[in-house]
């Protein structure tokens, strides 16, 4: 099996080809040892920021995302623990608005007074 990728570690965007015979992974394309992390991480556990927002005490709404990335496999369950919130201004940016979610924190992406 072929799959090709497009790293995202910088703005090089290198084209990584993984070539996946009797199970071993062999990586070309890549031009930094970044780059083939990046591609690793991909095949084994692939993982996203997750952006969205809370519901805010007052009826407005604060856009929020993990601080880190979290597995894909995890990202319909982050999001119910998202929906779930309701938080209160004011908040700043940064904020920790929710700890320990699949191993982020959820932070807020908008100062709110
Ligand atoms: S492989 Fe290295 S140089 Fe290429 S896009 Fe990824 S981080 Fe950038």
């Amino acid at each position: 099996m072929i799959r090709e990728l497009t790293c995202v570690e910088c703005p090089m965007g290198c084209k990584i080809t993984v070539k996946t015979v009797d199970g071993v992974n062999e990586f070309s394309g890549y031009s930094c040892p970044r780059g083939k992390m990046y591609a690793e991480n991909e095949i084994v556990d692939p993982k996203r920021v997750v952006t969205s927002t809370v519901k805010l005490s007052d009826g407005r709404v604060l856009p929020v995302k993990t601080d880190r990335p979290v597995s894909k496999k995890d990202m319909f369950s982050v999001m119910e623990e998202i929906n779930s919130i309701t938080a209160t201004a004011p908040v700043k940016t940064g904020d920790v608005i929710k700890e320990n979610v699949f191993g982020a924190n959820i932070i807020s992406a908008r100062t709110v007074k």
